[in-house]
């Protein structure tokens, strides 16, 4: 992926069949889908890929076993079936993962397996794992970090598991190979209309300040939580889509839930799901469901959401988890889409909301990053229909995402021009040099904030050494992106304030 090649098919086009706004999961996805069915697409991205909810959440692929709680079987089957494809599509960026519910009566117990049985079985000929009943002994087994006062026993059974901003940027690899045009830091800045139709959007590259005015037959609006804004673009309407939830994760050593099973806690005495789970070595603890007024794109913690974590997540594990211990704290807004008289939005569906203005936006927003493959599919055929397009069916469902082998050959082609880029950034984490270089030449990495948060993921893992490295990773990009030493302190600079919200005081 190289962004000059980017701008420059940005200025070279006419008229594009479909831009999308928004580099999220969401966006990516319905790029990749719209450039395999044969359409000229181009996605504007006004951040980095996967700045705003896609890199922030719990990096699991599932079918959501809270929903069948809730009853919402169709949501669970359809984010089950995608669940099982993005497994098949994506080996290399996702894996399977073993999950213990721990019991506390043989009640409990019975609940859950009846419960997992019929998630396992919804999941049909995608299944990844039998769901199984454990004995205290096995759960132990599974879990040697768990408090085992009262515990009856466990429920085992399989979920995905992925990198959330290396899916993303593997996906804007593959639109672009097939032959999207696919930008980072492009903002959308308005929409021209013909006859109250929209026929192009306004933007501005943030880097260079330049801006350009595209046409098009038809444009969606990705931007998750940022959908309100778009939308208001279009029509100055009031009413607000889409009401964001706010969710955090703290990140510890894994020395405090060992081996290499995730715990998920069904049922919190509020009512909330909790987990643990094993990530790059780490576990990420979490996470709430807070609704909150004001979007950011840095959204902050909640003292009482640092609080809820470490008090509920502290009754199961045997070893204690104080403020000290947290490595980082990463915060995510869901982009759900409002419902009336629901005003808990744990409560408010996860399915997806697509919806057209009168003027041909297409809109596509709620459902979770799981589905995006789906939700994906619904947003093109939508826009094909509205922009007159020649109809073609989705392509995506069985096709592959990303290219490990071309990743080794081009990691190795700079390697072969500077072998000393083989050494680690930390001797405490597997990140080479060269990974820094790479990012830059093939992942549009732009600052120190794109390689440390989601192309190397020190941010959410380790927020203080993150920062410390920060100085290195500048010096390292600067000579490819054609900075000086003035950029290089700028960018720490930038990067320590940032990297400040992620370390608990
Ligand atoms: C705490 C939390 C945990 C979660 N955990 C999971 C999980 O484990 N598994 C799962 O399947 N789902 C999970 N989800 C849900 C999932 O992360 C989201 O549904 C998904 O990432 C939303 O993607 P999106 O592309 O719609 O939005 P986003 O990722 O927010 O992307 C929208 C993009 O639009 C861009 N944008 C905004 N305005 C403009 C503009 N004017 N011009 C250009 N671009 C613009 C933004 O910069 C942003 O990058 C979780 C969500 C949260 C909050």
């Amino acid at each position: 992926m190289n962004r000059a090649a980017q701008l420059q098919s940005l200025e070279s086009e006419a008229c594009w069949d479909i831009i999308i706004i928004g580099g999220g999961a969401t966006g990516i996805g319905s790029a990749l889908d719209a450039a395999t069915r044969g359409y000229k697409t181009l996605l504007i991205e006004g951040h980095d890929f996967a700045k705003g909810t896609s890199s922030r959440s719990t990096k699991l692929v599932h079918g959501g076993v809270r929903y069948l709680e809730q009853g919402n079987i169709k949501l669970v089957k359809e984010a089950l079936r995608e669940r099982g494809h993005l497994l098949k599509n994506a080996p290399h960026l996702t894996s399977v993962q073993e999950f213990i519910i721990p019991v506390f009566s043989w009640w409990e117990k019975m609940f859950y397996w009846i419960g997992l049985k019929l998630y396992d079985i919804l999941s049909g000929s995608l299944s990844i794992g039998k769901t199984t009943s454990l004995s205290k002994k096995e759960t132990i087994a599974h879990l040697p970090s768990l408090n085992t006062n009262k515990l009856v026993g466990g429920i085992l059974y399989y979920d995905g598991q992925f990198d959330d901003s290396h899916l993303a940027l593997e996906m804007a690899a593959t639109g672009i190979k097939n032959g999207a045009t696919i930008l980072n830091y492009c903002k959308a800045t308005g929409f021209i209309k013909e006859n109250n139709k929209i026929i192009g959007v306004a933007c501005i590259d943030t880097l260079s300040g330049n801006t350009y005015t595209l046409k098009t037959k038809t444009v969606i609006n990705a931007t998750g939580v940022f959908t309100n804004s778009i939308v208001q673009m279009d029509n100055h309407l009031k009413h607000d889509l889409v009401s964001p939830s706010q969710g955090i994760h703290l990140v510890v050593d894994d020395k405090f839930f060992k081996g290499t099973s995730a715990m998920m806690i069904p049922k919190t005495e509020d009512g909330r799901v909790l987990f643990a789970v094993p990530w790059h070595d780490k576990i990420i603890l979490g996470t709430t469901d807070t609704p909150i007024h004001t979007i950011s794109y840095e959204p902050k913690p909640l003292e009482e959401e640092i609080e809820f974590i470490l008090k509920h997540i502290n009754q199961y594990g045997n070893k204690l988890i104080t403020r000290a211990d947290i490595n980082s704290v990463y915060v995510g807004l869901r982009p759900l889409v409002k419902q009336k008289g629901k005003e808990r939005t744990s409560l408010i569906s996860r399915e997806h909301h697509l919806s057209i203005s009168p003027s041909g936006l297409v809109t596509i927003t709620g459902g979770k990053w799981t589905t995006y493959r789906k939700m994906a599919a619904d947003a093109i055929d939508n826009a094909a229909f509205i922009g007159k397009l020649t109809k073609v069916k989705c392509k995506t469902t069985e096709m592959s995402i990303g290219d490990l082998e071309e990743r080794k050959n081009n990691l190795n082609t700079i390697l072969k021009a500077d072998p000393t880029l083989n050494n680690l950034l930390h001797p405490s984490y597997p990140f080479t040099k060269a990974e820094v270089i790479y990012a830059v030449k093939h992942e549009m990495a732009m600052c120190v904030e794109d390689v440390l948060a989601r192309r190397i993921r020190l941010l959410f893992l380790d927020a203080r050494l993150a920062t410390e490295l920060a100085p290195l990773v500048a010096s390292l990009m600067a000579p490819f992106l054609n900075k000086d030493k003035n950029w290089e302190f700028e960018e720490v600079k930038t990067f320590t304030a940032l990297a400040e919200q992620y370390i608990l005081k």
